[in-house]
């Protein structure tokens, strides 16, 4: 029997590369599409092109001929987006529509399914009046990742409506230790870490009362493959319907190396608040928890705990 096969965009990210190592121990060949060079690994093709090119994208979809597609390529900050927004429309938008209809056209040419998840995301739903947010709740960005993102998110119910079985998962923060730290919760993981082995003695935080639904990435990258391959393509909210402070995130982070008063290493910095925060984004997974039998590995205190694990060993390697 041949393998599966399946091209994973934005593979050396956070996500894909859970996705590629899942998609391995799952018995697939992997094409692993990424922007710059990365070293190659046990069943896994890497195809360096740029999402811009939109060209080169069809001439991947067609030559690979995967048989599931996980879009998971992007801006990954809603803060670049304002810096770059035209490349972000290009990047998160456009390439969709690319890689959507070289998988319409693959399959029409093959006479067999070619499936697509996007890796869709909360900031489609901007400042949304309910919550928590279901797949249901409009889309309304206020950003232009969000407008990017909403752009790929009606993209794919259009190519849906053409027979291509493509599913959205709307992911919602999701964090691990393979984070950057440009994000909240590594920089607190691998600080809090330094402070124990004794080599820093404070952190350097904005908001402390920001509140995220924060979720386990290799948990939302179950939630992507179990939506590829589930009978029919659909829209999920991937979410754990929880939002926490950064306070609860430094709490716990500090109390797992065996420090309880935390507010002395804890220095606010004016600087690092953002102005006006956006409005609390939580979502209700119910849709992916009833029809896909997703659940989650890791409670907000086993997430937090986990980041700090990893830092603590990588220190202790160094
Ligand atoms: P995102 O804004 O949801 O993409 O994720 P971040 O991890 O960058 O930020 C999460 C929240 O933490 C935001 O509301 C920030 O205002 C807040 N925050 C507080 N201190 C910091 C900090 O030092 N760095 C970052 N990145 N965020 C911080």
């Amino acid at each position: 029997m041949t393998r599966p096969v399946a091209l994973v965009t934005g593979a050396a990210g956070q996500d894909g590369s859970y996705l590629t190592e899942r998609l391995v121990a799952d018995g697939y060949a992997v094409h692993a599409v990424v922007r710059s060079p990365v070293v190659a690994t046990d069943g896994v093709s890497i195809h360096e092109v740029d999402l811009t090119d939109h060209d080169g994208l069809r001439r991947l979809v067609l030559g690979t001929a995967p048989d599931e597609v996980y879009n998971l390529g992007g801006i990954s900050s809603v803060a670049q987006s304002w810096s770059e927004p035209v490349r972000t429309a290009e990047v998160s938008g456009v390439a969709v529509l690319a890689i959507l209809q070289a998988c319409l056209e693959l399959q029409q040419s093959l006479g067999r399914p070619v499936r697509l998840l996007q890796a869709s995301s909360a900031e489609i739903f901007g400042e949304p009046t309910d919550s928590p947010q279901t797949e249901a709740t409009p889309i309304r960005p206020v950003s232009p990742y969000g407008a990017a993102k909403a752009l790929a998110h009606h993209a794919v119910h259009v190519y849906r409506a053409h027979g291509l079985h493509a599913s959205t998962a709307i992911l919602y923060n999701h964090e691990s230790p393979r984070r950057p730290t440009t994000f909240v919760t590594r920089k607190i993981t691998r600080t809090v870490a330094s402070i124990a082995a004794g080599s820093s003695d404070s952190l350097r935080l904005g908001n402390l009362d920001a509140r995220r639904d924060w979720g386990w990435a290799p948990d939302y990258v179950d939630a992507m493959v179990r939506a590829i391959r589930h009978d029919r393509s659909d829209d999920y909210i991937v979410a754990t319907g929880h939002a926490h402070s950064v306070r609860d995130f430094v709490a716990i982070a500090f109390a797992h190396v065996g420090i309880d008063d935390w507010e002395r290493h804890v220095v606010v910095d004016p600087g690092l608040f953002r102005p006006g925060d956006p409005t609390l984004l939580v979502g209700d997974p119910g849709h992916a928890r009833r029809t896909l039998g997703w659940t989650t590995s890791h409670d907000f205190q086993a997430l937090v705990q986990a980041m700090v694990d990893h830092d603590v060993a990588l220190l202790a390697d160094a």
